[in-house]
């Protein structure tokens, strides 16, 4: 079989949350919005609920529907988005908690689904999702008075512990909600890791589950194994791949593996680009294809049916690195072409 697979590791992605919900004080729920990461909610999200995780959070109200029919009755669906026109029926029929993110979806939710469960999403500063200081301000009495599920806000800068925007929206998170008896939460997988200051009540992990930094201690989740099509030999002079963009300088060996860019290995990571063969670090060569990519294999020895991508040897950080972008980039782009395996009790 030549498509590549990528092997989900379930164990690896329930000691991740065991581990980040052990520096919690309080609730760590899990974000599994895109499709958990990419990894596949329908796998990913029973598996944490097992674990102990009772509050998901997703981007989109079809997402959170999707999800409620994953996940049965019991755990609390949030939708980051909050209440959008045309939401209410998915709202109500599964039970998700919509985060308001203005007075308009505030207005929105409460004419449509009078006393239908909500959460508040405040901007801290990020200036992305979030109800002001001074909307809140005008809206804060009424909102409170109908006992919110949750009030949240996203720090901007959490991978950088140093960052001073960090103790910046600490503060403004602070002020805004300090006098207010309802379930806080204001960290993702960087906040926690911040200390107990940013944990408050409920924490949002999302790329620390799946295996990336911020969280160094994190377990790998992803595999991606892929098959050598084909290994030639070529000699010095001779070029590799569209646009003869490698020349060997010496007798090289070069094996044409079975994933390119229309599998999310973006074409950009062609020149920093590594794959293992065994223990072997190889580079690739030649520009990546949309089906193809080139690896020199000259000092591979016996070259193997597959090599490695993502796992044991190399990180989705690793990857993102080559190509100049995040892990979260890479797994949600992570293509529909690869067998996936779930591993993993
Ligand atoms: C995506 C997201 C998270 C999860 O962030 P990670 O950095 O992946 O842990 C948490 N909160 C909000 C609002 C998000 O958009």
């Amino acid at each position: 079989m030549a498509a590549p697979l990528l092997t989900i590791d379930l164990d690896a992605l329930a000691s991740n949350w065991r581990t980040l919900a052990r520096q919690m004080a309080g609730e760590t729920g899990a974000v599994v919005k895109a499709d958990a990461y990419g990894l596949g909610a329908a796998q990913v999200a029973p598996r944490l609920a097992r674990e102990g995780a009772r509050t998901f959070f997703v981007a989109l109200a079809e997402e959170g529907a999707a999800l409620r029919r994953i996940l049965g009755e019991g755990p609390n669906i949030c939708v980051f988005n909050g209440h959008m026109e045309g939401d209410a029926p998915l709202i109500r029929d599964a039970r998700l908690v919509p985060m308001l993110n203005s007075i308009d979806q505030m207005v929105m939710h409460v004419e449509a689904l009078p006393g239908h469960p909500f959460g508040i999403q405040l901007d801290s500063g990020m200036n992305r999702l979030g109800m002001e200081p001074a909307e809140w301000a005008a809206l804060r009495d009424i909102a409170t008075q109908q006992a919110p599920e949750l009030i949240m806000s996203h720090l901007a800068c959490a991978d950088d512990p140093s960052h001073a925007m960090n103790a910046h929206q600490l503060r403004v998170f602070r002020e805004m909600t300090d006098d207010i008896d309802a379930p806080r939460s204001l960290s993702a997988t960087g906040g926690i890791l911040l200390g107990p200051d940013y944990q408050f009540d409920v924490a949002r992990p999302g790329i620390g589950l799946y295996g990336g930094l911020p969280f160094v201690d994190a377990v790998p989740v992803a595999h991606l194994d892929v098959p050598v099509i084909q290994v030639r030999d070529v000699a010095p002079g001779e070029s590799v791949g569209y646009g003869n963009t490698w020349i060997a300088e010496r007798p090289s060996r070069i094996a044409t593996i079975a994933a390119g860019y229309a599998d999310g290995l973006h074409r950009i990571m062609g020149p920093e680009a590594w794959v293992y063969a065994g223990e072997s670090r190889c580079k690739v060569v030649g520009r990546v294809s949309m089906d193809l990519i080139g690896v020199d294999v000259t000092d591979a020895g016996t070259v193997p049916d597959t090599v490695e991508v993502l796992g044991r040897h190399q990180s989705i950080d690793t990857v993102a690195d080559a190509a100049g972008t995040i892990g979260y980039e890479i797994l949600t782009a992570l293509g529909p072409r690869y067998r996936r395996r779930y591993v993993g009790s």
